[in-house]
């Protein structure tokens, strides 16, 4: 069996449904489809939660209003009936909880957060049963066992494991099952998400469960990319990667797969291709089990929106190890996703993204030591550079940090991009 992961942007309207049915036809092997929510649905999704906490209803309304037409125009473009293919709950879900204004955020993200996926799943199910390719549907809040940590659910990989393998030897299921990627549930019913962009996650647990041949990522650019095309102009494919170097290329930011999606896969020897949903034939990138080798092309990375906090002894009884202790204990604690570290003899400096809990950190770091911070900043990483490029990227740019390796070139930014 293989897992096919189909993500926002390939499924942002019926043509890209129907695309995805394409892709799903040309194969006879047996398939876990895991697709995300529908195009920027999940951003939707966040500001209408953000609008409950302020109790602005009339708000609320109106997003979601706006948010269920556009679902409504994908399923009847596709001869989908909406609300046949959306459980009632999922639908109501937004209007139950426009009160909630005084509920604990982390868990209302959740709930309702989590629709996007049930409604992208619901219909594509739909519409593949429709057009003749028979299909199970499989609600994930039951299959994939977390803890309560919401908005960054840990997986219970026993429990999962044992649920996922069970619903796949339904000796009634067919050859295709659509499944939501993201979104899973506590063994007391409610429901969590694994973190912004974890269908890729989701795809490679079920492929881990099920071991599964391989796991396709179909994505809007030719596979991974050593640059953003969106911020370089000469782009170039990279054909293959190792696993080592996949999660290096995550962890600094590359918006092409998530971070977790690796070793799940690593540790089942299982490939992960990286291909173009739109020329499904190209063969992409192909993420495996090759001697560590590194990329023979410079790769940019650009980590957007950092905050760089700089923690200075309020004395001189500086203890560094002592320090990182509990600079990292406040640092857990809020959540924050560090990016680098640097540390001399007074001063720890941490990049972070930038995080809801940010004021709340920089209170807690406060009570030990003298906090100054910055924002707006961008974190480059060059990885495989050289001298030249370094001394190129630095030309012009106000860097406030950099931190160099022999392969690696890091700089800390102080401008978008
Ligand atoms: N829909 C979720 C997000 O946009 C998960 C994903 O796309 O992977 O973050
Ligand atoms: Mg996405």
């Amino acid at each position: 069996m293989r897992v096919f992961k189909f993500g926002g942007a390939s499924v942002k309207d019926a043509e890209g449904v129907k695309n995805l049915m394409s892709i799903v036809r040309q194969t006879t092997d047996e398939l876990v489809v895991v697709v995300s929510a529908m195009g920027k649905t999940t951003n939707a999704l966040e500001r209408i939660v953000e609008t409950i906490g302020q109790g602005d209803k009339r708000s609320v309304d109106q997003q979601w209003k706006e948010l269920l037409s556009y679902h409504e125009q994908i399923a009847t473009a596709l001869g989908v009936n909406l609300k046949e293919a959306v459980a009632d709950d999922v639908l109501g879900c937004v209007l139950a909880h426009r009160n909630a204004k005084d509920a604990v955020y982390d868990d209302l993200y959740d709930t309702i957060v989590s629709i996007g996926e049930l409604m992208s799943t619901s219909i594509v199910a739909a519409y593949l049963n429709k057009e003749g390719v028979k299909t199970q549907l499989w609600n994930m809040p039951d299959l994939l066992v977390t803890d309560g940590s919401f908005r960054e659910a840990a997986v219970n990989m026993q429990a999962s494991a044992q649920r996922v393998k069970q619903a796949w030897n339904d000796p009634y299921r067919p050859r295709v099952v659509v499944a939501q990627g993201f979104i899973g549930g506590t063994q007391t019913g409610h429901r969590t998400t694994l973190g912004r962009e974890g269908s890729d996650y989701t795809a490679a647990l079920i492929a881990n469960y099920l071991d599964a041949e391989s796991v396709t990522i179909w994505k809007d650019v030719p596979g991974i990319l050593n640059a953003d095309p969106r911020l370089e102009k000469h782009t170039v494919l990279i054909p293959e990667l190792s696993y080592f170097e996949a999660v290096e290329l995550a962890y600094s930011g590359a918006q092409v797969i998530h971070p977790k999606t690796i070793r799940p896969l690593e540790n089942k020897c299982i490939p992960l291709y990286v291909r173009p949903f739109m020329q499904p034939d190209e063969p992409g990138t192909i993420i495996h089990n090759v001697p560590k080798g590194q990329t023979k092309v410079p790769v940019y990375i650009w980590r957007k929106e950092q905050v760089l906090i700089t923690m200075r002894a309020k004395d001189f009884s500086f203890v560094l190890e002592e320090s990182l202790t509990q600079i990292f204990d406040v640092i857990h604690r809020c959540r924050l996703k560090v990016s680098l570290i640097q540390s001399s003899a007074v001063t720890v400096s941490v990049c972070v993204d930038h995080s809801r809990n940010m004021s709340k950190a920089i209170q807690l770091l406060s009570a030990n030591f003298a906090v100054t911070y910055n924002e707006h900043l961008s974190l480059l990483t060059i990885r495989g550079t050289t001298p030249e490029l370094i001394e190129q990227e630095r030309q012009g740019r106000t860097i406030l940090l950099s931190q160099l390796t022999r392969r690696t070139a890091k700089f800390v930014i102080a401008e978008q991009s």
